[in-house]
């Protein structure tokens, strides 16, 4: 159940939960999230305050762009002292790097920032879009007993999972229960009862002030290896005109090919300032370079370990540390550090 005299701000940025289907054509369309109550009745029960900021136009996940989080980080600061949360209405395929995104640019966080979404449109009968608005918004007001909230920090709620933004990937684009985090337990379980995980739950200062930061840099790649990966490829990505960062899919626990001529592209590229974050592909489980001699090279090639990250993480934080202006050392060094507890270090 909601407090009373606690209020939250929701902001649609686009996607499939913010859509209704046009009576006349059949054609799915955003509606105007000034009439939220209309097409969402059950919010009238809750007992907190919902205003609402509806991007115009609302966009597709798949457009998200770094100025759209800016957008976000923007509304979130101006409005912060107003509301007990905060929850982000987004579409579900890009919504893992937004809330990565969001995690790094929103410094000293102390309120809940919640993002979710849906697969099914709010509009439709067997819609699991209501059933993640109303969840969020009970989280987003949620109090401990002296009045701090429960979880003050980024996550994503989806179906019944309460997960950190920053660990968490889209699975499954069919199942209402579309998002994992494999490598950092979930926050809260919300079944009957919503059921806090309080020992995994960020720890906020309340003391310190919210510090937004907008700075971000995209010059990055992502390369995924294969078995018959050609030297080309390789070379052509580490070759591309003014390429800052790279974040290097491997095998296992963080293996490539011992190839020499692998080795000393990427030795290379290091050696030119390139930051290359080494992250399995695998979905669980940690970066161990030391481990078998085919990661080993690696780490003598200047690679850093990104641990555990998801993708959408390590990606993220890069364009946030090579968006502050830090040399490429002062990156690495950064990168075997957790931030926004984006990582478990061994
Ligand atoms: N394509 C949509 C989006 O990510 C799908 C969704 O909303 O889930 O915006």
């Amino acid at each position: 159940m909601t407090p009373q005299n606690t209020s939250v701000l929701i902001i649609y940025t686009g996607g499939t939960i913010g859509m209704i289907q046009n009576p006349e054509t059949g054609a799915l369309e955003t509606f105007n999230f000034e009439h939220l109550h209309t097409h969402v009745p059950e919010l009238q029960k809750t007992n907190c305050t919902i205003d609402t900021i509806q991007f115009d136009p609302p966009i597709d996940s798949s457009d998200m762009e770094p100025e759209a989080w800016r957008k976000i980080v923007h509304i979130i600061s101006d409005n912060y002292d107003m509301y007990n949360g905060f929850v982000i209405l987004h579409g579900t395929d890009t919504m893992a790097y937004t809330a990565s995104a969001l995690s790094f640019m929103l410094e000293n966080l102390a309120k809940p920032v919640i993002l979710t979404g849906s697969q099914l449109p709010i509009c439709m009968l067997r819609t699991d879009g209501k059933e993640n608005l109303m969840t969020s918004i009970e989280i987003a007001t949620a109090q401990n007993p002296d009045g701090t909230p429960v979880v003050p920090e980024v996550c994503i709620l989806f179906e019944n999972h309460l997960m950190r933004g920053n660990r968490t990937t889209k699975l499954n684009a069919e199942n209402f229960n579309a998002f994992r985090s494999f490598n950092y337990p979930v926050l809260a379980d919300a079944g009957i009862h919503i059921k806090y995980n309080y020992g995994v739950i960020h720890k906020a200062m309340p003391t310190l002030p919210l510090e937004p930061h907008y700075l971000l840099d995209t010059r990055i790649a992502v390369l995924k290896l294969f078995p018959g990966i050609h030297e080309n490829v390789v070379a052509a990505t580490l070759s591309i005109e003014g390429l800052r960062a790279v974040v290097l899919e491997t095998y296992g626990s963080g293996n490539a090919p011992r190839r020499k001529w692998l080795l000393r592209l990427l030795e290379g590229a290091s050696k030119r300032g390139i930051v290359i974050v080494n992250v399995s592909q695998c979905c669980a489980g940690t970066v161990e370079m030391e481990r078998y001699e085919t990661g080993y090279h690696l780490l003598q090639s200047g690679i850093v370990s990104g641990y555990d990250s998801t993708t959408e993480s390590a990606v993220t934080k890069l364009m946030f540390l090579l968006g502050h202006g830090y040399e490429p050392e002062e990156i690495r060094e950064k990168m075997r550090h957790p931030l926004a507890g984006e990582i478990t270090l061994p």
